[in-house]
Formats: C-alpha cells, sequence, structure tokens
C-alpha cells in the first residue's frame, strides 16, 4: 500500500477558522460571543416575510445559475442609486454569500502561476484560495494605528507575473476605510500594471459618521477590471442567508459566471426574492440601520474605555479593536483572548489571524453588533478583567 499523504496540501494541516473556534469554545462556555461577526438580532421583520411568502408561495425549484432576473435587476439599480455605477443586470452574478463569489472570481480569473497582491490584515479565506486556484500570493503588510495603504509598498511587492489585487473595502477587522485618495492610487497602480481588482465591498453599508462607501469600480480605468462583491447577508444583518453577488464587466462576468456554475449552481429562490425587495428599500432604512450600529459601537467603545482599554474606534463594519500594548494589557491577542473567555466570560478574535505572518499581535476585535445589555454585560466582564491584571 502506497502511503501517498492524502488531500491537498493548502487544506492538509489547515485548522479551522479562527471565527468557528471561537464560536464553537463561545457555546461550550456560554461565554458572550463578540468573537464572529453577526448581529443577535433576528433582521428585518418585512424581508423575514418575504422570504417565508416566497418560500410557499413561489418556485422552489432551481434559479438560473447567475441569479434570479429579479434580483440581478434589483442589485444593478441599487447600485445606481447608492453609488452612481452603471451597471447592467448581464453585469451581476448571484453567488452563494460573498465567500462563494471571492472564490469563483480566483477560479475564473487566476492562471496556473499568477501573482495576486493581498493586503493584510486580510480575510483568512483569501490566501488559501488564491493557492487552490494556482496562484501565487504576495502579501502587503497594513499596520495599525491608521492601516494605510502605501503605493511604494505596492510598488514592492508587484511583479511581471502579477494579474490580480484583493482589496476588501471597508476592511475587516480593522473598521477603516481607504480614502479617496488612496483608492485613485490604487487605481492608476491597477491600470498601469495591468491588474483586475477583486473588491470585498461587503462592508459598503455599514459605514458611520456620515462615511460614504466609494467602490473602487467608479475610479478612472476601473470599470473593465473591477469585480465589486456585495452581501446580502452584512446589508440586511442576516448572515446565515448567504446571498452575495459579484458585478464585473461582460467578458470578466462571463468567466466568473463559468466557475461560479460549477461551484454552487444557484442560491434558493426564495431567499433571492426576498433580498430583491430588501434592496429597494428607501435611504431611511440604510439611514436607521447605520445609526443602530453605530450607537452600539458608541456604546461598546464607551463601556471599554471606563473600564480602562485603548479602543479603536471604527469608521465601518461591526467591530472595534482594543490594542493591549496601549491598555496596558501585558499579554498578546492570542493569549488575552484565551484567558478573556474563561475569566471575562467574552470571545473575542485575535487580529494576528489576519496576518499571514502574525505582523501584529497586540490588538484584539470585538463585535458590536448585539443588543445593550449584552454589550453592557460583555464590558462588566472585560472591566473586571482589566482590573484582575492590576
Ligand atoms: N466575516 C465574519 C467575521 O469577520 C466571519 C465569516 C465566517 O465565519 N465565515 O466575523
Amino acid at each position: 500500500m502506497t502511503s501517498a499523504p492524502l488531500g491537498h496540501p493548502v487544506y492538509r494541516d489547515m485548522p479551522a477558522t479562527i471565527f468557528e473556534k471561537m464560536s464553537a469554545r463561545a457555546r461550550e462556555t456560554g461565554a458572550i460571543n463578540l468573537g464572529q461577526g453577526f448581529p443577535d438580532a433576528q433582521g428585518p421583520e418585512d424581508i423575514l416575510r418575504a422570504a417565508a411568502d416566497a418560500l410557499v408561495s413561489r418556485s422552489n425549484q432551481y434559479p438560473p445559475s447567475g441569479g434570479l432576473p429579479e434580483l440581478r435587476g434589483a442589485v444593478a439599480a441599487h447600485y445606481a442609486r447608492h453609488q452612481d455605477l452603471d451597471l447592467r443586470p448581464e453585469e451581476v452574478i448571484v453567488t452563494s454569500g460573498a465567500t462563494e463569489a471571492i472564490a469563483a472570481s480566483l477560479f475564473a480569473l487566476v492562471q496556473p502561476g499568477d501573482e495576486v497582491l493581498l493586503l493584510a490584515p486580510l480575510y483568512d479565506a483569501y490566501l488559501p484560495l488564491v493557492e487552490r486556484a494556482g496562484g501565487v500570493a504576495r502579501v502587503v503588510t497594513l499596520m495599525p494605528p491608521d492601516w494605510r495603504i502605501g503605493r511604494d509598498a505596492l510598488e514592492a511587492a508587484v511583479g511581471p507575473r502579477t494579474r490580480l489585487i484583493i482589496l476588501n473595502n471597508p476592511l475587516n477587522p480593522s473598521g477603516s476605510v481607504v480614502t479617496q485618495g488612496e483608492l485613485a492610487m490604487l487605481a492608476s497602480f491597477c491600470v498601469e500594471h495591468d491588474l483586475i481588482a477583486i473588491c470585498d465591498e461587503v462592508w459598503e453599508h455599514v459605514t458611520f459618521d456620515g462615511v460614504r462607501h466609494q467602490p473602487l469600480m467608479a475610479f478612472p480605468g476601473m470599470r473593465e477590471r473591477t469585480v465589486k462583491i456585495g452581501s446580502a447577508g452584512k446589508i440586511f444583518s442576516l448572515t446565515g442567508w448567504k446571498i452575495g453577488w459579484m458585478c464585473a464587466a461582460p467578458p470578466v462576468a462571463r468567466l466568473l459566471g463559468r466557475a461560479h456554475q460549477f461551484l454552487t449552481f444557484t442560491s434558493a429562490p426564495n431567499l433571492q426574492w426576498a433580498v430583491a425587495e430588501g434592496l429597494s428599500k428607501p435611504d431611511t432604512w440604510f439611514a436607521g440601520m447605520r445609526d443602530g450600529y453605530q450607537a452600539s459601537r458608541d456604546r461598546l467603545v464607551r463601556g471599554l474605555r471606563e473600564a480602562g482599554y485603548a479602543v479603536q474606534e471604527s469608521a465601518a463594519t461591526w467591530f472595534v479593536t482594543v490594542d493591549l500594548a496601549a491598555s496596558g494589557v501585558p499579554l498578546d491577542d492570542i493569549g488575552f483572548c484565551n484567558r478573556i473567555i474563561g475569566e471575562a466570560g467574552v470571545a473575542a478574535i485575535p487580529i494576528s489571524a489576519f496576518y499571514p505572518d502574525a505582523a501584529v499581535t497586540h490588538m484584539v476585535r470585538l463585535c458590536f453588533s448585539k443588543s445593550d445589555a449584552v454589550i453592557d454585560e460583555a464590558v462588566a466582564g472585560l472591566g473586571r478583567f482589566r482590573a484582575s491584571l492590576g
């Protein structure tokens, strides 16, 4: 019998994701889960009702692989209204969540040996997906406190084999937003080096303090070389629905559709109809959603600061970061997360999990898309823990 190792090398020694691990430990210990990003509310009643109605009254057979025409049209109309983009419905492909859209984009666009630029901190799926697609990742490291993207670092990482860059904006886990100047720089960089940008913009609507999302696709030269990815889970606080989409000019969209048809082929039709309805909600709904999360952010930030933590306020996402070093906490991020789950009754995510080389180890991410009572209880536990350190 041969003893060839089992499985693809990318997966062989891969652990479960940090989000799975922390959520499992929170379930086991009863800790408050401020780790994996998900809201604890039920979600918008009318969208839930639309999905329930569609489930019992409309077709439950395969929708077209590219998505229901109603949803493709709704996504295009939504981006025209909110981001001044001029997408046609054929340029939108519905996916089973943004993670599938990222996978489909990479499988469609990476040729063996192509280099792909990634910016760390990065969502943990990017790197293994690049490698499984046959690409070679080149990681540019962004550092706190401002996580800025510098042209010099990009120029140092780019080469003749580089074909793609993945940009997450707004950025998870920092909660920072890429500036107008950085976007203009990224656009000229992509044009100059003939790169396609895969833009993971799942947090586009969850922005605070009046910040308005700007899609890289709208910058000069980017309309034909951008894949713009969005997520109904993040927009409507329904993370379990796994309805996302990817938008691109027709020659790119065609390839994306081919990759998608052999990943999931399609997604549940009732959820697609409900999301199509949701996307046409009035501006006041989106403003209200943002105000609600901003109030939760402010509550968590205030509580943590009063408890003795140095907190970086976020401009977007459902997360804030605590700077352990600046808080005078003598622990690294993993040590802190391991201690607080038992001693404070709170699960969090170490920021080093977002860096392939663990370049940052003094920050942790906390999720605030929770009720006031849950935030207050978590703050009380973290306050007791901070006090116990002296
Ligand atoms: N995006 C989520 C987060 O940052 C995690 C998604 C997942 O667990 N697959 O918390």
